[in-house]
């Protein structure tokens, strides 16, 4: 389990995450909703060990991991603005974090292959970014996230540069990779849809608190106050 115990951040004297309590549960498909600037990026950031956390602990596994550098949690973040090596393959850049963990070839062709089987990019792995749709490329992000199996993924509004139709499908994409990995998953969106959609449980933040965290249908249905039911859209 991935367990916050009053997590707060301060930048200088501005508190922009407030102490949080949370315990997101292994496998679970986590979704932080929220409008513009309410801290969900700040919060994964936290998580994920790119930002220090001013106040309160992290624990993994019933470790607490404040100090523990990014690369030592077991997570992967995948950006909203992922950047790809456009000078190698799909391939090269499926496999980049493993070349430098020093992996042997057999290896690492083994693990890029199942990759790409997972995220359908099998046909493409000889192809440069530049030739890739959007969503292939998006997808090429996420198999560089994936490779190295960590137990946890964050993802920060990985699909808000897609046009409508592709968000849709790669919705879909990352609810069946999240069925194929069974690996915890906290997904960042100020989409609505996006969350009631993917999630198995949402977290509602607003200027730097949680308004409320619950399943899809508990939020819609028993909203904690007005911010949930507006956000969430029962009128009620
Ligand atoms: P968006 O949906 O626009 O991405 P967000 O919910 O991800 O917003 P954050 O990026 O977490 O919001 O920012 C939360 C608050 O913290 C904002 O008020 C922001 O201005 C502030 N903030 C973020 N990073 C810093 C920083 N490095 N220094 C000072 N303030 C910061
Ligand atoms: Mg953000």
């Amino acid at each position: 389990d991935l367990k916050l115990n009053g997590v707060t951040k301060d930048f200088g004297s501005a508190r922009v995450i407030h102490p949080t309590d949370l315990d997101i549960r292994d496998g679970d498909f986590t979704v932080f909703v929220g409008p513009s600037g309410c801290g969900k990026s700040t919060m994964l950031r936290m998580i994920a060990g790119l930002e220090d956390i001013s106040a309160g602990t992290l624990e993994i596994d019933g470790r607490v991991v404040n100090k523990l550098p990014p690369a030592k949690r077991g997570i992967a973040m995948v950006f909203q603005s992922y950047a790809l090596y456009p000078h190698m393959s799909v391939f090269e850049n499926i496999a980049f974090p493993l070349r430098v963990d020093g992996l042997p070839q057999a290896e690492v062709e083994a693990k890029v292959n199942r990759a790409a089987e997972v995220l359908k990019l099998t046909e493409r792995l000889d192809h440069r970014p530049g030739e890739l749709s959007g969503g292939q490329r998006q997808r090429v992000a996420i198999g560089r996230a994936i490779v190295r199996e960590p137990s946890v993924f964050l993802f920060d509004e990985p699909l808000s540069n897609l046009d409508a139709a592709l968000r849709g499908e790669m919705r879909v994409e990352l609810s069946r990779l999240h069925g194929h990995l069974g690996n915890t998953m906290i997904y960042v969106t100020h989409d609505q849809v996006e969350a009631m959609t993917m999630a198995d449980r949402i977290v509602v933040l607003n200027a730097g608190y949680v308004e409320q965290a619950g399943t899809p249908l508990e939020l819609f249905h028993r909203p904690a106050n007005r911010f949930v039911a507006g956000f969430i859209g029962n009128p009620n």
